[in-house]
C-alpha cells in the first residue's frame, strides 16, 4: 500500500502502526519512539533474531535535546552537519521520549535530525521522534526506493514514496558518549570531514566493530538470572510470561510476544533493583521470542 502524504504516514505512526518512509540514507521501516509495541513490531517485521539499538530520529535540535544530553562538542558537530545523515551516540536525557526496547537497554542514545523533506514532515506531523531501522529483513540489503520495500515485505507494509535516496548508504555512526569521540560505523559522511571539525582524528571502536545485538555495553541485570524456569525458588523473584502463577512481574500476561518484548528491558532493570536473584519463565521460541531468548541467553551468561 502506497501512501499519499506525510500526514497519513503520522497518522498511522500515532495510532501505533508502522510504516516504510524515505531519507536521504536508505528507506526507513518506522515507528514512534515511544511506543514499545510498535518498536518490536518493527523487530518483528524484520525479522531479526536479536535486538539492537535503533537510531532515534528529530525534527531539530531542540527535539534532540529532549532525547540525549548533548554537550558542547555533540552541539558543534549538530551545527555542522544536521540536518543530516550524522547519527550521533551520547548519555540518554534521564525520561526521553524513548522506549527502553528501541535502546536495547542501553544507557545511550543514538540520534540524527535527517534531511529529507518527507521524513522530516512525518516527524513533524507526529510530534514525537522516530525510530527508523532499514526497511529490509533481516540480512538483506538495504532499500533506496520505494519498490525495493514492496519487494522486501510483499505489500504488507503501508510505504511513503519520497524517490530514490540520494545517499543510498547509511549514516555515519560517531560516539560521543565515550572518554574518547569514536567512529562507530562509517557511512554517509566521510569521517575526514567530521574529524576537521573536531580537530582531532576519531578513535576506532575499543575490540574492533562490534556487531549490532552483541554490543559488550549491552545492559546485564547484576542479579543472578535462571531461565526457563516454571516457578520461583528460595528468594528468587519470578519475571512471568502469559499469567505465571506467583510471578513478581509478568512480560506479558496474556501472552502476547510483542508486549513481552515492549517491557523485557524495563521490567529487567525494575525486578534487578530488588536486589534479588531473578527467574524468568520459559518464552516461546517463535517470532519475536527469539530475540527475547537471545538477550535473555546473553543476559544470564557468566561475565568475566
Ligand atoms: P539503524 O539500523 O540505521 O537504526 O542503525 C542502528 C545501529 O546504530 C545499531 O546497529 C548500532 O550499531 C548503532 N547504535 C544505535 N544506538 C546505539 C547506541 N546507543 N550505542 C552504540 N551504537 C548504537
Ligand atoms: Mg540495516
Amino acid at each position: 500500500m502506497m501512501l499519499q502524504s506525510a500526514a497519513e504516514a503520522a497518522d498511522i505512526l500515532k495510532s501505533g502502526g508502522i510504516c516504510a518512509l524515505p531519507t536521504e540514507t536508505v528507506y526507513g521501516l518506522a515507528a514512534l519512539a515511544s511506543d514499545g509495541e510498535a518498536v518490536a513490531r518493527i523487530y518483528e517485521t524484520k525479522g531479526r533474531p536479536s535486538f539492537n539499538p535503533l537510531i532515534v530520529h528529530c525534527a531539530n535540535l531542540e527535539q534532540a535535546g529532549q532525547v540525549v544530553k548533548l554537550d558542547h562538542c555533540a552541539t558543534r558537530q549538530a551545527a555542522a552537519f544536521w540536518p543530516g545523515a550524522l547519527t550521533i551516540v551520547l548519555e540518554a536525557q534521564d525520561a526521553p521520549p524513548v522506549a527502553s526496547l528501541a535502546a536495547a537497554g542501553l544507557a545511550t542514545l543514538a540520534v540524527r535530525v535527517p534531511a529529507h523533506p518527507l521524513m522530516r514532515a512525518v516527524i513533524e506531523a507526529a510530534g514525537a521522534p522516530l525510530v527508523a531501522p532499514s526497511a529490509n529483513r533481516s540480512g538483506r540489503l538495504s532499500p533506496t526506493t520505494a519498490a525495493h520495500v514492496e519487494e522486501e515485505f510483499g505489500g504488507s507494509v503501508p510505504v511513503l514514496d519520497g524517490g530514490p535516496c540520494e545517499a543510498g548508504i547509511e549514516s555515519t555512526i560517531i560516539s560521543l558518549a565515550k572518554s574518547r569521540p569514536t567512529l562507530l560505523r562509517p557511512g554517509a559522511i566521510a569521517a575526514r570531514d567530521i574529524e576537521a571539525r573536531l580537530g582531532h582524528p576519531l578513535a576506532a571502536p575499543s575490540g574492533g566493530i562490534e556487531a549490532p545485538g552483541m554490543m559488550t555495553s549491552h545492559y546485564a541485570p547484576n542479579a543472578h538470572l535462571r531461565l526457563n524456569a516454571e516457578q520461583a525458588e528460595g528468594d528468587e523473584l519470578l519475571l512471568g510470561f502469559g499469567g505465571s502463577p506467583g510471578a513478581a512481574m509478568d512480560l506479558a500476561p496474556d501472552g502476547d510476544l510483542r508486549a513481552a518484548a515492549a517491557n523485557l528491558f524495563s521490567m529487567l532493570r525494575e525486578l534487578d533493583t530488588k536486589s534479588q536473584p531473578i527467574a524468568v519463565a520459559p518464552i516461546p521460541h517463535d517470532g519475536l521470542g527469539q530475540a527475547i531468548n537471545d538477550r535473555l541467553t546473553r543476559a544470564a551468561a557468566p561475565r568475566g
